[in-house]
């Protein structure tokens, strides 16, 4: 399909037209590169009017039973909602985070919903690089509440926590799950912190929230408006999670006035560039001919012992200098 018939479509909200146009973004055929970053641009003009929420949290803690609830309320409130789940076993068929097929199963029959996940390893600009551009289609497509999904593992969450406007994290009602997520350093990029399965145990759900409140308060908070919330809710039984829609309402209305909600995106637009100049050098450099010839030796040198990392660093970007 033509760009501008793919950019018509997915302007006019079309489903079918969008996954096309996040096929063609992920896909790492260079002719389907330059194709991509056409498109991108004639979308851009119309991406950025939504509100994008990171979701984190160890498999079973509920993310897909929340935001298929979370979903619908959204929808019921006319709102169109896209999942984006960044997957890192980057497998589209296997047993990833999104290879169940039962999961989100009411909201993937809705119009108003759009549910896909999106490779997290191997792209350009690193971890879950092509979820951003996706998330971009997204809002040209009309879906005005992105969520983008990742499981508690590897540097996903740093990544989607820098292409959100508000990071949640999801935790289990016990203290040994809090205790991994600060070792891990994910409480830190939280906004705004869950306690789900509060049904199963009330009181305990109390207890890890206040533990993980004590907590939050020794950080410092990432934002001079807002300091992070901690609430419990209970996904399955659809309890407390209109409540949490009024808390990222609530920050986003609280950003926007102090100005740091646009400062924010500038800035992660700002990293995104930065990020692809950095992974397209990487790549140019251990692609270049000469580099590539020099590099095991040089390598080996530095293992025996009789280069310093320096100095072989310095001759293989003066390599790659030269004729490049
Ligand atoms: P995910 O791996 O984080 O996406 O977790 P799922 O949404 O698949 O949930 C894992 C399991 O926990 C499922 O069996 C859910 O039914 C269950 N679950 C999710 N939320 C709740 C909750 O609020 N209370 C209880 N009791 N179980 C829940």
């Amino acid at each position: 399909m033509a760009e501008a018939t793919l950019a018509a479509g997915v302007l006019a909200g079309s489903r079918r037209a969008l996954a096309k146009a996040i096929t063609l973004v992920e896909s790492t055929r260079p002719d389907h590169g330059e194709r991509a970053l056409g498109l991108l641009d004639a979308l851009l003009p119309h991406a950025g009017r939504s509100i994008r929420v990171g979701i984190t949290g160890v498999p079973g803690v509920g993310k897909s039973t929340f935001i298929e609830v979370l979903g619908m309320q959204l929808i019921a409130q006319g709102h169109r909602v896209a999942v984006l789940a960044v997957d890192p076993s980057s497998s589209r068929s296997g047993g990833s985070i999104l290879g169940d097929k039962t999961r989100m199963e009411r909201l993937s029959l809705r119009e108003e919903a759009f549910i896909r996940p999106t490779p997290a390893a191997g792209a350009l600009g690193g971890v879950a690089g092509k979820t951003r551009e996706a998330m971009l289609l997204c809002e040209a497509a009309g879906f005005d509440v992105i969520i983008v999904e990742t499981v508690g593992v590897g540097q996903s969450e740093t990544a989607v926590a820098g292409m959100t406007d508000v990071f949640v994290l999801l935790q289990l009602p016990n203290a040994g799950d809090e205790l991994q997520a600060l070792k891990k350093g994910i409480v830190e990029l939280a906004d705004i912190v869950v306690v789900n399965k509060s049904d199963l145990d009330p009181v305990a759900a109390e207890l890890a929230a206040g533990q993980m409140k004590s907590a939050l308060a020794l950080l410092r908070p990432a934002s001079k408006s807002w300091q992070p919330q901690v609430l419990t809710l209970s996904a399955a039984r659809n309890q407390g999670v209109d409540g949490f829609w009024r808390v990222v309402e609530n920050y986003r209305h609280v950003l926007q006035a102090s100005g740091e909600f646009e400062a924010k995106r500038h800035r992660q637009a700002r990293y995104w560039m930065w990020a692809l100049i950095d992974s397209g050098l990487s790549r140019r450099f251990r692609n270049h001919p000469e580099v590539k010839t020099a590099l095991p030796e040089l390598a080996a040198a530095v293992e025996a012992g009789t280069t310093t990392p320096a100095a072989a660093a310095k001759r293989l970007l003066a390599l790659f200098e030269n004729r490049n």
